[in-house]
């Protein structure tokens, strides 16, 4: 029986891995359109590659993945980051977890995690890797099995695995396309905000501790660091808030009003806090005494915002004044003015939708024989080692299911 796996990415290599694991003598091929396998990988992280996350600061799996969390939730059961870090642990990779809940290599090197993966699909009969070889063309045999062609090579295979990852290229899966499979469009998601206000732009390297990003009359809503970049809003909220609203902000051509409150905190909390000021410091100016958990530079920023100057005293402050620099905290408003347009999106969101699978082996409903993994299903998630965990259940959930005789 031949396996082919299409695309040598975090998926692809894992379930050729976990493959090999189970049936060391698989005959098992790795197509990948790139130069080399796992280049993706070698990148997470910023090269460091945030394996996974302990979901402990999640109120539920919803709350990670925008998109596909029912299907998450079960593959999470079938293969959950514990076991997940204890496959790489057994393969010599130690894990560090941070305060946010992620975890990365105590190397700090994704190019461990690449090396790890590379040494376990050479077990057994190693999995003969192709790379330069871009999959162009699929269809279902009428006897059973698939071929799969590219620009100069014809594959039969009795299993295939796709595994070819993102991108909101049109032609991207464009190889699917004689099986007649629904594809939901892609779209960029993981992305950082334009902001068209001067102001703020101008503070760029800011960093806020714990803000709110919210799209006004909209659901969408996102908290957690905010940085402040010379071209508007980055950081886990602004990446967050895009992952959200990744298939709303399409339909406004990324420009919308967003809101900002700076601290995360209720009017009346915000209000209690700039009282005690007001109690505590009545002879300091605004500029002076401030709100612990703010920068200076956006302080005095928001101060102007306000229309208080910054050598007013706490005590000369009007009940007025104070009710605007409360609202200006809370309730910015800012325009966004479309995504940041020189940085490459880190996730897609769409793909091969996930009425086409089964939710227990993801097989192809129609095509038995026919897997899909990682990234091309139409599952993606916010930033914290959750897509990379994604691409690692789901890969396992393949090879398990996929029975050599
Ligand atoms: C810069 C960056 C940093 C990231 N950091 C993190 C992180 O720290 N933690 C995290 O959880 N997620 C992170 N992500 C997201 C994560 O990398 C992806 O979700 C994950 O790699 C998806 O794995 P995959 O195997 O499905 O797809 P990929 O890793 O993209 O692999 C797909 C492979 O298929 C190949 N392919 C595509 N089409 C074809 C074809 N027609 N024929 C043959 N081969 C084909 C591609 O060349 C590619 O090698 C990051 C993403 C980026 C861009």
């Amino acid at each position: 029986m031949r396996i082919v796996i299409i695309g040598a990415g975090a998926a692809g290599c894992f379930c050729a891995a976990v493959l090999k694991q189970r049936f060391p003598q698989a005959d098992v091929l790795l197509l990948e359109a790139g130069p080399a396998p796992m280049k993706k990988l070698a990148l997470t992280g910023g090269g460091r590659c945030n394996l996974t996350n302990s979901f402990a600061l999640l109120k539920s799996v919803d709350e990670a993945y925008p998109r596909g969390a029912a299907l998450m939730r079960r593959a999470l059961r079938a293969f959950s980051p514990g076991q997940t870090l204890a496959w790489f642990e057994a393969q010599g990779v130690q894990f560090t977890l941070q305060e946010d809940g992620c975890y990365f290599p105590v190397s700090q090197d994704a190019g461990q995690i690449v090396r790890t993966l590379s040494r376990a699909m050479q077990q057994g009969s190693r999995v003969e890797l192709r790379c330069r070889s871009a999959v162009r063309r699929i269809e279902a045999l009428p006897d059973g099995g698939f071929r799969i062609s590219g620009s100069d090579f014809t594959v039969d295979a009795d299993k295939v695995v796709v595994t070819a990852g993102g991108s909101v290229r049109r032609d991207f899966l464009a190889f699917l396309e004689p099986l007649g499979l629904e594809i939901v469009p892609p779209l960029p998601s993981l992305f950082t905000f334009s902001i068209a206000d001067p102001a703020l732009t101008a503070l760029s390297g800011v960093v806020v501790e714990q803000a709110r990003l919210s799209i006004p009359g909209t659901r969408f809503s996102a908290s957690g660091i905010l940085l402040l970049t010379h071209w508007g809003f980055s950081g886990p909220a602004a990446l967050k808030l895009s992952s959200y609203a990744a298939r709303a902000l399409p339909e406004c051509a990324y420009r919308c009003p967003l809101c900002v409150n700076w601290l995360d905190l209720s009017q009346q909390e915000c209000r209690t806090m700039l009282e005690a000021l007001q109690r505590e410091h009545p002879l300091k100016t605004c500029a002076n005494a401030r709100i612990e958990a703010l920068p200076h530079r956006l302080w005095e920023v928001l101060l102007a915002k306000a229309g208080i100057g910054t050598q007013v005293r706490w005590k000369e402050l009007s009940a007025a004044a104070l009710n605007r620099l409360c609202l200006t905290l809370t309730a910015f408003p800012c325009e966004m003015a479309g995504k940041y347009p020189h940085r490459e999106e880190f996730v897609t969101c769409g793909g091969v939708a996930l009425s086409e699978v089964s939710a227990q082996h993801l097989e192809s409903k129609r095509f038995p024989g026919l897997y899909f993994a990682g990234e091309v299903l139409d599952i993606d998630a916010i930033t914290g080692g959750f897509n990379l965990q994604a691409a690692w259940s789901t890969a396992y959930i393949v090879a398990m299911s996929l029975n050599i005789p």
